[in-house]
């Protein structure tokens, strides 16, 4: 049976053969799954000194991506517009300016937002996202999760204050009151429920037509993992949930989720989607890969989602 999904250390970039339980990275087969691995060291044992800071906008190699509404700039040549951090700093630039996300190699990347109508907007983040080199999509990730983040922060949440960025933009910090604000993650569970050898699998309506993919949900206040994928599986489909194994995560940086993977045991019975859902059903593993192979291979490519690695995991795993 193919088993070609391998969870390795970060450092290692060649996927072992076999499945290996570890850290960092998610492979599936030698592809590896967007927004993991990411080339880039936060720096944070250095990242509070102002004076390596300082140092870092002055490298020669500093490097900056720029955005537009949410999106990619994009430069005259039509690709993601990334300028000498220099260059980048004499633009019109929205609030707080350059922010440090950390080195690569060595070379400080930076990012910020481009004043309104500076530069053309790229298409949608992401399709760029699904379409640009793997160590680049995890600079566009976090770039676009903090910068998101702290545009819509200048004022203090607790006293209204005028907040400062400091650590290189990576926090804020209002004199006023001297709160820190620091950016934020928002936990999701995403699971594929499943009872002896057929899974369910749901659509909203809206999504491309033929589309269904695994059940997803944020973590409330109050709550483990697993309880929330048993919640929300009861929500979504009404269902009982008997057993949540975890398998991956992966960074979704639309706007700043952690999506946290599982596979979901659950009760067998007849589905009843939730409202929110168009469709949800069980699904036999033929029915599965029919259905990834055909129509589906455009809107979910299989390094892309976590979504699609917990199904293929399914299907590897029958
Ligand atoms: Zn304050």
């Amino acid at each position: 049976m193919l088993n070609d999904i391998s969870f390795i250390l970060g450092a290692q970039r060649n996927p072992p053969a076999k499945l290996a339980m570890s850290t960092a990275t998610v492979y599936i087969g030698a592809m590896r799954l967007a927004f993991t691995d990411s080339p880039l060291d936060h720096a944070g044992l250095n990242r509070s000194d102002a004076g390596w800071m300082d140092a870092q906008h002055r490298h020669d190699g500093a490097r900056a991506v720029l955005f537009a509404g949410g999106a990619l700039a994009l430069g005259e040549d039509g690709a993601p517009l990334i300028l000498p951090a220099r260059e980048a700093a004499a633009m019109p630039l929205k609030w707080p300016g350059l922010i440090f996300l950390g080195l690569q190699d060595g070379a400080p990347w930076f990012a910020a937002s481009l004043e309104p109508g500076v530069r053309e907007r790229g298409p949608d983040f992401r399709m760029s996202a699904m379409h640009a080199p793997p160590d680049l999509t995890c600079i566009f990730a976090r770039a676009r999760a903090i910068l998101l983040w702290a545009g819509r922060r200048r004022v203090c949440s607790n006293c209204g204050g005028s907040n400062e960025p400091v650590d290189g933009g990576l926090r804020l910090l209002c004199p006023s009151c001297g709160m820190e604000h620091y950016p934020r993650t928002d936990p999701s569970v995403i699971f594929l429920p499943y009872s002896g050898d057929r899974c369910v699998l749901g659509r909203q309506a809206g999504w491309p037509p033929g589309m269904y993919a695994t059940l997803a949900g944020f973590v409330e206040p109050g709550e483990t993992l697993e309880a929330a994928c048993a919640r929300e599986a009861l929500e979504e489909i009404h269902l009982k949930a008997l057993r949540a194994e975890y398998v991956a995560s992966q960074p979704w940086p639309f706007p700043s989720s952690l999506m946290l993977g599982f596979m979901v045991e659950i009760e067998p019975g007849e589905v009843r989607p939730d409202d929110d859902l168009e469709d949800a059903r069980w699904f036999s593993r033929e029915e599965v890969r029919s259905l990834y192979d055909g129509e589906m291979a455009r809107w979910s490519p299989r390094h892309f989602s976590i979504s699609r690695l917990l199904v293929e995991h399914w299907l590897d795993t029958g």
